[in-house]
């Protein structure tokens, strides 16, 4: 018997789960989703899965607007599973050169009705007091932020998307994407064609390389990224908020009670791998480097203990922002990828946009055109690849 779908879903990250739920939701047809390894077996599965809303791009601070409701009601909303979060706030710590920006950011949140306050040296004191302040010059405060986790809200999604009738398939990989003239017509995978008169990807690094026979370019570089990760000392007390380091240039995230995840802020530092599925330590000067910066923003850790690290890869694209949307080339193909090491936090909204450029041809949420794949191809890049928000995770 043939095997048909209205829907095909490729890869069972944060998005291509979110994607599926927010299809299903809308009563889309039949949507089947492949994943070839696991559910969140890629970069979901190793996010630090920081929820904040410090974009520059104010279409980005309104997909992380959606997706932090969703995370803090998941119950009401989502109904099944959870999604971890923690609201253990946000505070972004600023060097010399970057208050004008940051109050731009906060400027703009507030306006969009998000609690953000821009806050002096002494104010982040009264937030954090066991931070180092000599050389940040200002900070930002959401307290309504925090962390979730990827792997437990890929599989909520998921398990919710299974609910609602989509047929979840994780071992096969589809090999090739399949079309006739300008129309996609289904996915080859490894165990047999299914046809489909949408398909939507969302493999992550491996995106790229479904699109390329057909023409179509999709430039992302596989950026393999160490976390360390530290046991605190027993006299630290309450856990800390998530920092965002922009003077040392790394983050700080709380893990359970007792642990800290450190990460670095440069998408582009770390070593590119396109092994994107082997579980690999990070190397040591890596952690060392984040262990130094983490001691030196927390000076009371010097002794916190370093317990194993992992590495996760990024799909860093040419101007660290996603591409989503509908790809002008075929007619029934849509792509989300290139979140270039913050798509956690935006795959709530960004699978919500997904169901909504497929069911109805349009959204209400954002302007998606800055978004579109064939930018690149342009030279029509976004502005906020370059400096500020190209380093927040
Ligand atoms: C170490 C690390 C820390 C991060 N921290 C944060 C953070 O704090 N906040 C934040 O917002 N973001 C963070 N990110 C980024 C975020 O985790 C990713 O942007 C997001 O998880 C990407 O989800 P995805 O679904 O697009 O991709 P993935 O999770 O990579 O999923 C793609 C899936 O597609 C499958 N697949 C690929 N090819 C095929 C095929 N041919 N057939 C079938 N299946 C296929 C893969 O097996 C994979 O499971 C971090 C990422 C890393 C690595």
């Amino acid at each position: 018997m043939a095997d048909t779908a209205d829907i095909v879903v490729v890869g069972g990250g944060v998005h291509g789960a979110s994607t599926a739920w927010h299809l299903a939701k809308r009563g889309a047809g039949k949507i089947v989703l492949i994943e070839k390894d696991g559910i969140a077996s890629g970069a979901s599965g190793w996010s630090s899965a920081i929820v904040r809303m410090h974009y520059t791009l104010e279409s980005l601070v309104k997909v992380t607007m959606y997706g932090r409701e969703m995370y803090g009601d998941w119950k009401n909303i989502v109904g099944v599973g959870e999604s971890g979060f923690r609201q253990v706030g946000f505070l972004v710590l600023f060097p010399d050169g970057e208050i004008k920006h940051g109050q731009e950011v906060v400027k703009m949140q507030q306006r969009l009705g998000i609690d953000a306050r821009y806050i002096t040296v002494d104010e982040v004191g009264d937030i954090e007091p066991r931070l180092l302040r000599d050389d940040v010059a200002a900070g930002a405060w959401e307290p309504n932020s925090g962390h979730a986790d990827g792997s437990t809200v890929a599989n909520s999604f998921i398990a919710a998307a299974r609910e609602l009738g989509v047929d979840v398939r994780v071992g096969p990989e589809v090999l090739t994407l399949v079309s006739e003239g300008s129309k996609v017509t289904g996915v080859d995978t490894s165990e047999g064609f299914i046809s489909a008169g949408t398909v939507v990807i969302e493999a992550g690094f491996r995106t790229s390389a479904l699109l390329a026979p057909h023409g179509v370019d999709l430039p992302i570089t596989p950026v393999r990224h160490a976390i360390a990760v530290v046991e605190r000392t027993p006299d630290f007390g309450d856990i800390h908020p998530v920092v965002s380091d922009r003077v040392a240039r790394a983050y700080y995230r709380p893990e359970r009670d007792n642990l800290a995840f450190l990460g670095e802020h440069d998408p582009m530092r770390g070593p590119i791998d396109e092994e994107v599925e082997a579980a690999k330590p990070p190397i040591l000067d890596e952690e060392i480097s984040l262990l130094e910066r983490f001691v030196h923003r927390f000076p009371s850790q010097e002794l916190a203990s370093k317990m194993r690290g992992y590495t996760g890869v990024y799909d860093c694209s040419p101007d660290f922002q996603p591409a989503f949307g509908k790809v002008q080339a075929l007619d029934g193909l849509f792509v989300g990828a290139g979140f270039s090491g913050h798509g956690f936090k935006l795959s709530p909204g960004i699978g919500k946009i997904m169901s909504d450029l497929v069911v109805d041809g349009s959204t209400d949420m954002i302007d998606v055109h800055p978004f579109r794949i064939e930018r690149f191809a342009e030279g029509d890049l976004l502005a906020a690849g370059e400096g500020y928000n190209r380093s927040l995770s």
